[in-house]
Protein backbone atom coordinates (compact mmCIF):
# COMPACT_ATOMS: atom_id res chain seq x y z
CA UNK A 1 0.00 0.00 0.00
CA UNK A 2 2.97 2.31 -0.72
CA UNK A 3 0.51 4.35 -2.50
CA UNK A 4 -1.10 5.85 0.42
CA UNK A 5 1.99 6.02 2.93
CA UNK A 6 1.98 9.80 2.35
CA UNK A 7 -1.10 12.54 2.43
CA UNK A 8 -2.64 12.79 -0.62
CA UNK A 9 -3.80 16.83 -1.56
CA UNK A 10 -4.71 18.05 -4.50
CA UNK A 11 -4.90 21.62 -6.52
CA UNK A 12 -9.05 22.03 -6.91
CA UNK A 13 -8.12 24.02 -10.25
CA UNK A 14 -5.47 21.69 -11.67
CA UNK A 15 -5.78 18.34 -10.31
CA UNK A 16 -2.29 18.00 -9.25
CA UNK A 17 -1.59 15.99 -6.49
CA UNK A 18 0.79 17.16 -3.62
CA UNK A 19 1.86 15.77 -0.69
CA UNK A 20 1.93 18.20 2.19
CA UNK A 21 -0.46 20.90 2.83
CA UNK A 22 2.07 23.57 3.07
CA UNK A 23 2.45 24.12 -0.72
CA UNK A 24 -1.05 24.95 -0.66
CA UNK A 25 -3.08 27.91 -1.33
CA UNK A 26 -6.30 28.52 0.54
CA UNK A 27 -8.80 31.05 -0.23
CA UNK A 28 -11.64 30.68 1.97
CA UNK A 29 -11.99 30.40 5.54
CA UNK A 30 -12.78 26.94 6.85
CA UNK A 31 -12.91 25.16 3.92
CA UNK A 32 -10.84 22.84 2.48
CA UNK A 33 -10.98 24.34 -1.01
CA UNK A 34 -7.15 24.38 -2.00
CA UNK A 35 -5.09 25.41 -5.04
CA UNK A 36 -1.25 24.80 -6.20
CA UNK A 37 -0.78 28.46 -7.91
CA UNK A 38 -1.97 32.09 -7.74
CA UNK A 39 -2.70 31.11 -11.86
CA UNK A 40 -5.16 28.10 -10.86
CA UNK A 41 -7.06 30.35 -8.15
CA UNK A 42 -7.67 32.49 -11.04
CA UNK A 43 -8.60 29.87 -13.46
CA UNK A 44 -10.96 28.25 -10.76
CA UNK A 45 -12.69 31.29 -9.92
CA UNK A 46 -13.23 33.23 -13.11
CA UNK A 47 -16.72 32.06 -14.27
CA UNK A 48 -17.81 33.38 -10.92
CA UNK A 49 -15.64 37.02 -11.44
CA UNK A 50 -17.58 37.20 -14.67
CA UNK A 51 -21.08 36.28 -13.25
CA UNK A 52 -20.89 38.88 -10.46
CA UNK A 53 -19.32 41.41 -12.79
CA UNK A 54 -22.50 40.46 -15.29
CA UNK A 55 -24.88 40.87 -12.88
CA UNK A 56 -23.80 43.98 -11.75
CA UNK A 57 -23.69 45.58 -15.23
CA UNK A 58 -27.03 44.47 -15.74
CA UNK A 59 -28.29 45.42 -12.26
CA UNK A 60 -26.94 48.88 -13.00
CA UNK A 61 -28.24 49.28 -16.81
CA UNK A 62 -31.90 48.34 -15.02
CA UNK A 63 -31.81 50.94 -12.54
CA UNK A 64 -29.88 53.72 -15.49
CA UNK A 65 -26.84 53.72 -13.63
CA UNK A 66 -24.53 52.14 -15.99
CA UNK A 67 -22.08 55.53 -16.18
CA UNK A 68 -22.15 56.56 -12.47
CA UNK A 69 -20.12 59.33 -12.31
CA UNK A 70 -18.83 57.83 -8.78
CA UNK A 71 -17.16 54.92 -10.54
CA UNK A 72 -13.96 57.46 -11.20
CA UNK A 73 -13.09 56.81 -7.78
CA UNK A 74 -12.20 53.52 -8.24
CA UNK A 75 -9.46 55.27 -10.12
CA UNK A 76 -7.58 56.34 -6.95
CA UNK A 77 -5.57 53.87 -5.78
CA UNK A 78 -5.59 55.54 -1.80
CA UNK A 79 -9.07 55.19 -1.94
CA UNK A 80 -9.30 51.45 -3.17
CA UNK A 81 -6.22 50.27 -0.53
CA UNK A 82 -7.97 51.93 1.96
CA UNK A 83 -11.35 50.59 1.18
CA UNK A 84 -9.57 46.70 1.56
CA UNK A 85 -7.87 47.13 4.47
CA UNK A 86 -10.33 48.91 6.48
CA UNK A 87 -14.01 48.85 5.45
CA UNK A 88 -16.59 50.63 7.26
CA UNK A 89 -18.87 47.66 6.87
CA UNK A 90 -18.52 43.85 6.30
CA UNK A 91 -21.41 41.41 5.55
CA UNK A 92 -21.58 37.60 5.35
CA UNK A 93 -23.62 35.71 3.24
CA UNK A 94 -24.10 31.86 3.76
CA UNK A 95 -25.68 29.14 1.44
CA UNK A 96 -27.21 26.61 2.59
CA UNK A 97 -23.65 24.88 1.83
CA UNK A 98 -22.33 26.78 4.23
CA UNK A 99 -20.07 28.92 1.53
CA UNK A 100 -19.56 32.23 2.39
CA UNK A 101 -19.43 34.91 0.64
CA UNK A 102 -18.72 38.71 1.93
CA UNK A 103 -19.17 42.50 0.76
CA UNK A 104 -17.52 45.24 2.09
CA UNK A 105 -18.65 48.77 2.35
CA UNK A 106 -16.53 51.75 2.60
CA UNK A 107 -18.29 55.59 3.15
CA UNK A 108 -16.53 58.21 1.25
CA UNK A 109 -17.00 61.92 0.96
CA UNK A 110 -15.10 64.02 -1.68
CA UNK A 111 -15.80 67.91 -2.57
CA UNK A 112 -19.60 67.57 -1.16
CA UNK A 113 -19.79 64.23 -3.19
CA UNK A 114 -21.21 61.10 -1.37
CA UNK A 115 -20.06 57.53 -2.75
CA UNK A 116 -19.71 54.15 -1.33
CA UNK A 117 -17.01 51.51 -2.71
CA UNK A 118 -18.77 48.21 -2.44
CA UNK A 119 -15.98 44.93 -2.99
CA UNK A 120 -17.94 41.13 -3.19
CA UNK A 121 -15.08 38.51 -1.98
CA UNK A 122 -13.81 35.64 -0.17
CA UNK A 123 -12.13 36.11 3.29
CA UNK A 124 -9.27 34.35 4.82
CA UNK A 125 -7.41 35.21 7.83
CA UNK A 126 -9.47 38.25 8.29
CA UNK A 127 -8.25 39.81 4.86
CA UNK A 128 -9.84 40.06 1.46
CA UNK A 129 -8.01 37.02 -0.03
CA UNK A 130 -10.26 37.38 -3.58
CA UNK A 131 -12.21 39.86 -5.13
CA UNK A 132 -14.98 39.27 -7.34
CA UNK A 133 -15.99 42.44 -8.09
CA UNK A 134 -15.52 46.09 -7.04
CA UNK A 135 -17.61 49.00 -7.25
CA UNK A 136 -18.38 52.64 -6.34
CA UNK A 137 -21.92 54.44 -6.34
CA UNK A 138 -23.70 57.25 -4.73
CA UNK A 139 -27.14 55.40 -5.18
CA UNK A 140 -28.26 54.35 -2.11
CA UNK A 141 -30.87 51.35 -3.65
CA UNK A 142 -27.78 49.97 -5.73
CA UNK A 143 -25.79 49.83 -2.15
CA UNK A 144 -28.42 48.17 -0.04
CA UNK A 145 -28.76 45.45 -2.71
CA UNK A 146 -24.74 43.94 -1.22
CA UNK A 147 -25.99 44.99 2.33
CA UNK A 148 -27.55 41.48 3.04
CA UNK A 149 -27.09 38.72 4.97
CA UNK A 150 -25.67 38.93 8.62
CA UNK A 151 -23.78 42.10 9.32
CA UNK A 152 -20.30 41.85 11.12
CA UNK A 153 -20.93 44.14 14.20
CA UNK A 154 -17.42 45.06 15.10
CA UNK A 155 -14.92 45.61 12.54
CA UNK A 156 -12.30 46.80 14.86
CA UNK A 157 -13.08 42.89 16.72
CA UNK A 158 -12.66 41.59 13.36
CA UNK A 159 -9.38 42.91 12.18
CA UNK A 160 -6.93 45.22 13.54
CA UNK A 161 -7.79 44.40 17.78
CA UNK A 162 -6.67 41.21 16.44
CA UNK A 163 -3.75 41.71 15.23
CA UNK A 164 -2.09 44.32 18.00
CA UNK A 165 -3.21 41.75 20.50
CA UNK A 166 -1.95 38.56 18.87
CA UNK A 167 1.34 40.34 18.22
CA UNK A 168 1.71 42.42 21.18
CA UNK A 169 2.75 45.30 19.57
CA UNK A 170 2.88 49.16 21.01
CA UNK A 171 0.03 51.03 20.27
CA UNK A 172 2.28 54.03 19.58
CA UNK A 173 4.23 51.66 17.29
CA UNK A 174 1.18 50.88 15.53
CA UNK A 175 0.44 54.52 15.16
CA UNK A 176 3.74 55.12 14.05
CA UNK A 177 4.20 52.65 11.65
CA UNK A 178 0.44 53.86 10.11
CA UNK A 179 1.88 56.84 9.64
CA UNK A 180 5.16 56.34 7.85
CA UNK A 181 2.48 53.95 5.36
CA UNK A 182 0.76 56.93 4.45
CA UNK A 183 3.63 59.25 3.52
CA UNK A 184 4.88 56.12 1.75
CA UNK A 185 2.14 56.22 -0.34
CA UNK A 186 1.88 59.45 -1.26
CA UNK A 187 5.68 58.84 -2.68
CA UNK A 188 4.85 55.96 -4.28
CA UNK A 189 2.15 57.96 -5.69
CA UNK A 190 4.20 59.82 -7.64
CA UNK A 191 7.06 57.66 -8.77
CA UNK A 192 3.99 55.54 -9.97
CA UNK A 193 3.98 54.98 -13.79
CA UNK A 194 0.74 54.18 -15.94
CA UNK A 195 1.97 50.91 -17.50
CA UNK A 196 2.69 49.36 -14.20
CA UNK A 197 0.21 46.77 -12.50
CA UNK A 198 -3.21 48.50 -11.07
CA UNK A 199 -3.59 48.68 -7.50
CA UNK A 200 -6.85 46.86 -7.73
CA UNK A 201 -4.52 43.98 -8.67
CA UNK A 202 -2.56 44.08 -5.59
CA UNK A 203 -4.87 41.50 -4.40
CA UNK A 204 -3.96 38.84 -6.70
CA UNK A 205 -0.37 39.27 -5.69
CA UNK A 206 -0.77 38.97 -2.01
CA UNK A 207 0.70 35.38 -2.13
CA UNK A 208 4.19 36.92 -2.99
CA UNK A 209 4.65 39.00 0.09
CA UNK A 210 5.23 36.09 2.28
CA UNK A 211 7.59 34.61 -0.47
CA UNK A 212 9.85 37.70 -0.70
CA UNK A 213 9.93 37.89 3.15
CA UNK A 214 10.91 34.90 3.51
CA UNK A 215 13.34 34.08 0.66
CA UNK A 216 14.74 37.89 -0.57
CA UNK A 217 17.14 38.15 -3.50
CA UNK A 218 18.11 41.39 -2.24
CA UNK A 219 18.02 43.13 1.10
CA UNK A 220 18.65 46.51 2.38
CA UNK A 221 18.58 48.00 5.41
CA UNK A 222 18.43 52.12 6.09
CA UNK A 223 16.78 54.55 7.21
CA UNK A 224 13.81 56.74 6.83
CA UNK A 225 13.47 60.61 6.60
CA UNK A 226 13.05 60.21 10.41
CA UNK A 227 16.06 57.89 11.02
CA UNK A 228 13.91 54.76 11.80
CA UNK A 229 15.51 51.54 10.97
CA UNK A 230 14.03 49.96 7.75
CA UNK A 231 13.83 47.01 5.60
CA UNK A 232 13.60 46.78 2.28
CA UNK A 233 13.26 43.03 0.55
CA UNK A 234 12.90 42.71 -3.53
CA UNK A 235 12.34 39.62 -5.12
CA UNK A 236 11.75 38.87 -8.54
CA UNK A 237 8.83 36.48 -10.12
CA UNK A 238 6.94 35.23 -12.68
CA UNK A 239 3.57 35.49 -13.56
CA UNK A 240 1.58 34.36 -16.74
CA UNK A 241 5.09 35.54 -18.90
CA UNK A 242 5.39 38.28 -17.17
CA UNK A 243 8.45 38.69 -15.14
CA UNK A 244 8.08 41.76 -11.78
CA UNK A 245 9.46 42.21 -8.61
CA UNK A 246 7.75 42.13 -5.46
CA UNK A 247 8.65 44.39 -2.43
CA UNK A 248 8.30 44.73 1.02
CA UNK A 249 8.90 47.89 2.82
CA UNK A 250 9.06 46.99 6.64
CA UNK A 251 10.37 47.67 9.85
CA UNK A 252 11.37 45.00 12.78
CA UNK A 253 9.98 45.65 16.00
CA UNK A 254 10.68 43.60 19.19
CA UNK A 255 7.29 42.44 20.58
CA UNK A 256 6.42 43.87 24.20
CA UNK A 257 7.63 40.66 25.85
CA UNK A 258 10.91 40.94 24.06
CA UNK A 259 10.85 37.58 22.47
CA UNK A 260 9.84 38.33 19.08
CA UNK A 261 10.91 40.29 16.15
CA UNK A 262 8.20 40.95 14.51
CA UNK A 263 8.11 42.52 10.88
CA UNK A 264 5.64 45.59 10.40
CA UNK A 265 5.13 45.83 7.02
CA UNK A 266 4.94 49.79 5.83
CA UNK A 267 4.16 48.84 2.67
CA UNK A 268 4.57 46.13 -0.31
CA UNK A 269 3.73 46.00 -3.78
CA UNK A 270 4.45 44.31 -7.30
CA UNK A 271 5.54 46.11 -10.01
CA UNK A 272 7.11 45.70 -13.45
CA UNK A 273 8.89 49.04 -13.06
CA UNK A 274 12.35 48.55 -13.22
CA UNK A 275 13.21 52.39 -12.01
CA UNK A 276 10.74 52.09 -9.41
CA UNK A 277 12.54 49.51 -7.95
CA UNK A 278 15.66 50.83 -8.32
CA UNK A 279 14.51 53.82 -5.94
CA UNK A 280 13.78 51.65 -3.21
CA UNK A 281 17.25 49.94 -3.74
CA UNK A 282 18.40 52.26 -0.98
CA UNK A 283 20.71 51.39 2.46
CA UNK A 284 23.08 48.94 3.13
CA UNK A 285 22.78 45.98 1.51
CA UNK A 286 22.37 42.84 3.49
CA UNK A 287 23.21 39.77 2.40
CA UNK A 288 21.29 36.41 3.22
CA UNK A 289 17.60 36.23 4.22
CA UNK A 290 16.54 37.22 7.74
CA UNK A 291 13.39 35.47 8.90
CA UNK A 292 11.76 36.15 12.21
ZN1 LIG B 1 -3.29 23.80 -9.77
Amino acid sequence: MRILDKEIYYCKSCKKVSNSLDSLLFIEEGSPVSFCSEDCIEQFYSPLVDFFNKEMTKTRSDMGLLDEPALDYLESPSLVQKHMKRPDEIYRFENQLKEEYYALVSKFENDGDEFEFISLCFIFNKAPSFIFAITSTSDAAFAALFKRGEKIESISDFYESQIATELQIDEEVMKNVEFKKNSFLAEHLELRKDFDIPFEKFEMYIDYFEKTLEGPDELYLGEDEEGDEQYIYIKAFEKGGTSFFYLVVCRHELSEDGEHNIVMPIMSFPTIDGDLCEHYRKGKQVSGSLKN
